[in-house]
């Protein structure tokens, strides 16, 4: 491909709206173009890298079984009604309305379009398992469009969904996906990360994320590098670390008067004392009626959905209009002496279950207590684990101190069990003869989001570095200087190098050289080779993997199988 006629081109200067890494350089580079907030046009170098991404996902999800379809995108909202998805994902939902008063949704996902057609087909044991997928645009009202293409109204996903007679068979299945899964994301040269999620709070859900770390990233995801296991934020294990002095001797309570601000660091300052000395109250109103106090170490966060899974009710933090009507005073609560009639139940942290003498509130503005001790000032009946895990924190497993990383979510596969089998009458008769609902699964990967995580995995202050396996071209050829004679060997080496099958962008243009080496960079292709009269006469060409800062003279004759080598590496 010749760059002078290629359509989009490389910009002096990312767009100034351009919020991440691969905002910057996939529009810089022009790979896309912004049409709207989350809505890109793919120019062609872009398109081709979501082909090889597309390429290698259908390749993997050939290897367990999985046949390619394409759904519509629009979809009869009677389906989402049927789902009930109509209301849960409202939020997020396109509807467009046609004649004779129809109205459709431009599907998110397609679990209410891929069910009642396999209905359709699915009548035996016989017909079991099945597995189908399509790469496909969806779209979404996300509130918050950002991060470039990592997170878009309109972006491509690769969906698949796969049938099964019995939850056995569907675990079976769902491990060979997750072994295929990290096998794409492999070869896109992507670390991801396996994360155990559990779906939330009082979700019976079984899924797993697939995450790439990345400051990009808006999830929290926390890992033990020893065991190499991920866990989501949310509902992550570990040991707390105990601070020193925890065989403190208990001294007697006292109550002061004391001028401080609400923060618990206000209040360690105010008090001279480290923020773990602090016994935090945070209070929550439970659904259906009820104050719940969290009584925690105050360095330490409460999870709220380890938190809820706990009570196994919805909850919320007090509104500080609640807390006024039971003449609670914020910043200032805590379980010593709280006043009869006030309606609330505690629960605690274990955190708090080795600290002595803790600084907490008296119930009243501008009074605490000092010295507070667990069983002596204060009980509390119910202990669990609500702390959200952070860095430091000790892996349950080994001991291993966690980290806590920035991560994306690049895939996500879900044990769907019968939820959409029997909102679609999806069943079939099993070899006992008797009538069954479909055991499903469902497996996603944003293409389009993948495309965007590469470049923030992999980028330099020039510009991007593609990995050979979804580089729009394997080789980008140019010439310094412009001469006739570089110029044509330029040109006769990039046709052999075509007519073998290798990607080749050839930078034609009639411009500086300067110019050229930065463009190179910026679009990031894996292989450059510079054609000079200097390297001519030097025997051959230059050759430069992007990612090394060396280059060397390599032989014309030579180039063709150094390239294949380095495709099929
Ligand atoms: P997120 O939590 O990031 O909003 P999600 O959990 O809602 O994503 P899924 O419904 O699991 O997303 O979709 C499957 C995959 O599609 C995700 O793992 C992600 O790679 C991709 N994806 C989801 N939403 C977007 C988006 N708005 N833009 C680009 N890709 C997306
Ligand atoms: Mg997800």
């Amino acid at each position: 491909m010749r760059y002078s006629i290629m359509f989009g081109k490389t910009r002096h200067d990312p767009p100034c709206d351009a919020d991440s890494v691969n905002a910057k350089l996939l529009a810089q580079a022009g790979f896309v173009e912004k049409l709207a907030a989350g809505i890109y046009n793919y120019l062609p170098l872009g398109k081709r890298v979501l082909t090889k991404i597309e390429g290698i996902i259908r390749e993997e999800m050939h290897s367990v079984g999985g046949q390619e379809l394409l759904l519509p995108a629009l979809h009869p909202v009677a389906l989402w009604k049927k789902s009930g998805r109509d209301e849960t994902m409202n939020d997020i939902l396109y509807r467009t309305s046609a004649s004779g008063n129809k109205e459709f949704v431009f599907g998110p996902s397609h679990e209410e379009a891929v069910t009642p057609l396999a209905a359709k087909y699915v009548q035996s044991y016989k017909d079991l398992p099945l597995s189908l997928y399509q790469i496909q645009s969806k779209f979404r009202d996300e509130p918050r469009a950002k991060s470039g293409v990592l997170r878009g109204r309109e972006f491509g996903m690769k969906d698949m969904y796969s049938f099964h007679v019995s939850d056995e068979d569907l675990d079976k299945y769902y491990e060979e996906v997750m072994t295929a899964y990290s096998r794409v994301f492999d070869r896109c040269g992507l670390t991801a990360h396996v994360v155990e999620a559990s779906g939330g709070a009082f979700s019976d859900k079984y899924s797993h994320e697939f995450s790439v770390e990345t400051s990009a990233g808006e999830d929290t995801i926390i890992i033990c590098k020893k065991c190499k296991s991920s866990q989501n934020l949310e509902v992550a294990e570990g040991n707390v670390v105990d601070p020193d002095g925890t065989d403190e001797k208990e001294l007697s309570l006292e109550e002061i008067d004391i001028e401080r601000g609400f923060s618990v660091s206000d209040n360690a300052e105010a008090h001279g004392v480290p923020e773990h000395k602090i016994l935090k109250t945070v209070v929550y109103e439970v659904d259906g009626g009820g104050l719940l106090g969290v009584v925690i170490r105050g360095d330490l966060s409460v999870s709220g959905v380890k938190l809820e899974n706990y009570i196994k009710k919805p909850l919320r933090p007090a509104s500080p209009e609640t807390l006024k009507k039971v003449s609670l005073i914020q910043g200032y609560i805590s379980p010593v002496n709280m006043p009869d009639g006030v309606g609330i139940s505690f629960i605690g942290d274990n955190s708090i279950k080795n600290i002595k003498n803790f600084v907490t509130g008296a119930n009243a503005f501008g009074k605490d207590y000092k010295n507070a001790n667990l069983g002596r000032d204060f009980v509390i009946d119910d202990f669990a684990d609500l702390v959200e895990v952070s860095s430091g924190f000790e892996c349950a497993k080994c001991g291993t101190s966690l980290t806590e990383i920035k991560a994306v979510e690049v895939g996500n596969i879900f044990k769907l069990g019968t939820k959409y089998s029997e909102a679609f009458g999806l069943n079939f008769t099993d070899s006992d003869g008797k009538s069954k609902p479909v055991v499903m699964g469902c497996y996603g990967i944003g293409t389009t989001r993948l495309a965007g995580t590469i470049v923030e995995a992999s980028h330099d202050d020039k510009g991007i570095i593609w990995p050979m396996s979804v580089a729009p071209y394997h080789v980008h050829m140019l010439t310094l200087g412009n001469d006739d004679t570089s110029f044509a060997a330029a040109e006769k080496l990039s046709s052999e190098l075509e007519e073998a099958g290798i990607e080749v962008l050839f930078d034609d243009r009639d411009e500086r050289a300067g110019v050229k080496l930065n463009d190179a960079d910026l679009i990031g292709i894996p292989v450059r080779v510079v054609v000079s009269k200097r390297s001519l006469e030097n025997g051959g060409v230059e050759f430069k993997m992007r990612d090394s800062e060396d280059s060397d003279i390599v032989e014309i004759d030579e180039i063709l199988e150094k390239v294949k080598n380095l495709i099929t590496k």
